[in-house]
């Protein structure tokens, strides 16, 4: 890894870089988790010391501008908002509109930053190649409409393993190639040790990024993984090296925003009191990552 002279973030002290993304609590789904209102996920956040939160658009609805608010005069940041539905494979909107829609929510909350998943491959198609040009087309549509409300897009790649129908995107360098082939100052990517754990080459990818991380996601990956969606574990139970991915993140892409921890987990964390969850994740921030 090239050395910057840059120093990476000391958190054993405090977290006011921690961010909760309330899929950490099982907000992402229908269903899922104990069903806290967003009122009440900002004022615990808030009581624990974190300075952002993350939400899903299916917490939000037609409230962003109140619960941006709300979240700001806890004296916290919306760090950011999950996520664009789906721009290209099966799952993707026939026009733009559903996607200038997600980027009206993050503008009407505050939130700096969209997280892109692009979807799968395309009908009638197979591999990547032409799905990733037709993705590089859309995300370069969508861009100054984003930048116009001071919203940045960070495309995230995903495992290999959700290739087919959920990303077309699997590495760092992949993500970073497609910022670069859109070309807008405001499209980044967004780094999850979920996603990013495994690739041994991903200390050069993030040299190779700097200044274009947008977001960086934390949980850890479990040894033995029992659902690879909803089976994400908790930072110091899995195997992920988190110091050494934070370090590339930090020197190599010289990125210094929110650290958000995400993490999907149905049979665990999903199932238990959130206020324990919170205090869990802060503890486990200061300790591990
Ligand atoms: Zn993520």
């Amino acid at each position: 890894m090239p050395f910057t002279g840059r120093k990476v973030r000391d958190f054993t002290k405090g977290h006011p870089a921690l961010a909760l993304n309330t899929a950490s609590l099982g907000h992402n789904l229908d269903g899922a988790g104990a069903g806290w209102s967003p009122e009440r996920v900002i004022d615990a956040c808030a009581a624990r010391g974190y300075g952002g939160i993350v939400f899903w658009r299916r917490e939000i609805g037609t409230r962003a501008v109140g619960i941006g608010n709300r979240v700001r005069a806890a004296g916290m940041q919306v760090a950011g908002l999950c996520r664009t539905p789906f721009l290209v494979g099966r799952e993707a909107p026939a026009t733009d509109d559903e996607a200038r829609a997600s980027i009206d929510m993050a503008a009407g909350l505050g939130a700096p930053v969209l997280t892109i998943v692009t979807g799968g491959t395309e009908p009638g198609t197979k591999g990547v190649a032409e799905t990733q040009k037709r993705l590089a087309d859309r995300v370069a549509r969508l861009a100054p409409y984003a930048a116009e409300r001071g919203v940045a897009l960070a495309l995230e790649p995903l495992n290999p393993m959700f290739g087919g129908n959920r990303t077309c995107l699997f590495t760092v360098a992949d993500a970073l190639a497609m910022a670069e082939a859109v070309g807008a100052p405001n499209v980044g990517i967004a780094v999850d040790v979920y996603h990013v754990w495994w690739d041994r080459t991903l200390a050069g990818s993030l040299a190779a990024a700097k200044g274009r991380v947008l977001g960086y996601h934390l949980c850890d990956w479990l040894e033995n993984t029992r659902h690879m969606l909803l089976d994400r574990g908790m930072m110091g139970d899995g195997v992920a090296d988190l110091r050494a991915i934070r370090q590339a993140v930090e020197e190599g892409a010289t990125y210094d925003g929110f650290c958000e921890v995400e993490i999907f987990s149905a049979r665990d964390w999903w199932t238990r009191d959130p206020a324990e969850v919170l205090d869990v994740i802060a503890g486990r921030f200061r300790q591990f990552c």
